[in-house]
């Protein structure tokens, strides 16, 4: 039902419909108009030639005249053949009578009516005709259509005197008969040209709305993104000119189409390859584009930001007018305090149109975490240079000052302050030349000078010396330490710098050694794992605790900082040993139970020698 009903609809508004009734009707009525003039036209003419054609001849008239003259009062044959003459020489008069000036019935046509003669006749148009003098014609639609004519009959020699009238009566059926067919004829005709006009109308009216309908059509298409159909040029009129207009409107659409997609799909590329973050907003301050980057930084979806405001998304309250013309920007610090901190730089500037509208803003974030984490910890370790050379400083010039004011000459204390004075100068010296080397490793001066060595060998090596040390502390009454091996007999070739990395085991064995003030054993364990040789030196010291076991690979930390000063530490040796193993591309990390013992890992990259390699050996 509905369809039927937009398809009337459709019917009726649409210009094929429309065009074809408009141009029936028009035909309609000018048909109508015409016929009716026409038709009207030939009346009063048919009736003007049938007034004239029973128009009574002067002739008959004055030999009338003459007749009533003479015969003046007294029935006379004579009219009666004169009007019996005409009336037999006409075939279109019916009936003709002859009155004289009183209006009385002188000659009659119909034979039937001869008991009339001598009467007065009743009919007034006769009687007005009589008096007046002038001719009356009247026609008369009773059952039968007729006209009645009454002609003054006058005394003759140009003379006025009416004498009489003569009536006729004359049927006008022949006449009105003419007029139907004519009329049925016209009607006929009129109904084929409407019939005619309105299926050349309809010819007509598609003729001129296909195109349109095509147009329409590719206009549709054109909407949906297909530009691939071409409306057909029918004609070089302005209907064909009209559908040229619209392919050339629609290959440059489709070429501007292009244009734009391939430039968002630039504009996407350089958004998502970009390092900084990037989230374009609209008018109202709701973000609209966001990049990948972005939602890294964030750590949020793309539709958790999308539409939502900015400042929400940022984490800030606003952003000022000031802030958005402001092209320093802000720093946003997220997580913070967190292991996820990301601390961001986020610069703002408004999408102005040339009209100065504002129709959006950018906001490009920059992650400085690394550089602001750099920053800080450059600044930590020029704090840490000042005071750690602070401290043996004033001890020294405390020491110093009171040798100066004669504490030189007291041979019980003079001895132990030089001695305390030359440990501390020794302990700055080597914390200067740990702090130069560490330095050479973060500029990259210093390299590492790598040999294939057996790495079973090389650890051995390092604990013998290490054994001689033990065992001397034990004959001076130091506390007793049992070094305990594990190291295996298989070759374990890697490629190493063999002097830092002594300098890395012996960091540890003397952590071992130091911070085991009660001995104990010493475990030093060297595994091959797939990949890997794992070495691990396992004390039974006072440990670390849990929250510093990351911390002690860092510059300058140290869980008891007296405890290590006291032992000549510099804080250094950890960091030395990370930058080192890290060089060789290794790890190092610590496991701990506080009071029990730690044990420090090292782990280096391995690649088992294959048979082949011996083989090239031999
Ligand atoms: P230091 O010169 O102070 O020994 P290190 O960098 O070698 O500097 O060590 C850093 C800190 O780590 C030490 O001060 C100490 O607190 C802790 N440490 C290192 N090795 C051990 C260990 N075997 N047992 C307990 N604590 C240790």
């Amino acid at each position: 039902m509905k369809k039927i009903k937009s398809k009337l609809k459709h019917l009726f508004i649409s210009i094929n419909t429309t065009l074809a009734i408009v141009f029936m009707a028009m035909i309609i009525a000018m048909i109508e108009v015409i016929g009716a003039y026409f038709t009207r036209q030939l009346e009063q003419n048919s009736i003007e030639s049938f007034q004239s054609s029973i128009q009574v001849p002067p002739i008959v008239t004055n030999q009338l005249s003459l007749q009533l003259l003479r015969d003046n009062k007294r029935p006379s044959a004579s009219l009666n053949r004169i009007v019996n003459d005409y009336s037999n020489g006409t075939n279109t008069i019916s009936e003709i009578i002859v009155v004289d000036n009183k209006d009385i019935i002188r000659a009659v046509s119909n034979l039937n009516d001869k008991s009339r003669i001598g009467q007065r006749v009743n009919n007034l148009l006769v009687k007005q005709v009589t008096s007046t003098g002038r001719q009356a014609t009247k026609v008369i639609n009773d059952k039968d259509n007729y006209m009645v004519q009454v002609t003054p009959l006058n005394a003759g020699n140009g003379s006025t005197n009416t004498v009489g009238a003569i009536y006729v009566r004359a049927s006008m059926q022949g006449v009105f008969n003419n007029l139907r067919n004519i009329s049925f004829m016209f009607l006929v005709t009129s109904l084929i040209a409407a019939v005619i006009g309105a299926i050349l109308s309809l010819v007509v009216s598609h003729a001129i709305t296909k195109p349109i309908e095509e147009m329409q059509g590719q206009a549709l298409n054109i909407a949906d993104g297909d530009y691939s159909s071409q409306v057909k040029i029918y004609s070089n009129d302005e209907l064909g000119q009209l559908g040229q207009a619209f392919n050339t409107l629609s290959v440059r659409i489709e070429r501007s189409q292009e244009e734009s997609e391939s430039e968002q799909r630039r504009l996407d590329s350089v958004l998502s390859h970009m390092s900084d973050g990037v989230l374009a907003t609209d008018r109202h301050g709701n973000v609209s584009v966001v990049n990948q980057m972005a939602l890294n930084f964030l750590n949020k979806t793309k539709e958790a930001i999308i539409n939502k405001p900015i400042a929400e998304v940022l984490g800030l309250k606003e952003i000022s007018q000031d802030l958005m013309s402001n092209q320093k920007g802000i720093v946003i610090t997220l997580n913070e305090g967190t292991r996820d901190e990301v601390i961001l730089h986020a610069s703002f500037s408004l999408i102005k149109r040339v009209t100065g509208f504002v129709s959006g803003s950018v906001c490009v974030l920059h992650d400085i975490t690394e550089q602001q984490k750099n920053e800080n910890s450059q600044k930590q370790f020029v704090s840490n240079v000042s005071h750690e050379l602070r401290t043996p400083l004033t001890s020294l010039h405390a020491y110093i000052e009171t040798l100066n004011e004669g504490a030189w000459k007291d041979p019980n204390v003079a001895p132990q302050f030089l001695q305390v004075t030359q440990e501390e100068t020794e302990r700055m010296i080597r914390m200067i030349n740990e702090l130069l080397s560490l330095s050479r490793m973060d500029r990259g001066v210093s390299k590492v000078d790598v040999e294939w060595v057996n790495f079973n060998d090389f650890v051995a090596h390092i604990l013998d010396r290490f054994d001689i040390i033990v065992k001397t502390d034990a004959k001076e009454g130091k506390k007793k330490y049992i070094i305990s091996r594990k190291l295996g007999t298989q070759a374990l070739w890697v490629e190493i710098d063999t002097d830092k990395m002594a300098q890395v085991i012996d960091n540890i064995m003397n952590n071992a050694i130091k911070y085991s003030p009660d001995g104990g054993t010493i475990t030093v364990k060297l595994q091959q794992e797939q990949n890997r040789l794992l070495l691990s030196i396992t004390d039974q010291g006072l440990g670390i605790p849990r929250e510093d076991l990351n911390k002690i690979f860092d510059r300058f930390y140290r869980v008891d900082k007296a405890r290590s000063r006291a032992q000549g530490g510099t804080g250094l040796g950890l960091a030395i040993a990370k930058e080192i193993v890290t060089a060789h591309r290794g790890q190092i990390w610590a496991n701990s139970s506080e009071g029990k013992g730690s044990t420090f890992y090292i782990a280096l990259p391995y690649e088992p020698m294959s048979e082949e390699d011996d083989w090239d050996e031999i």
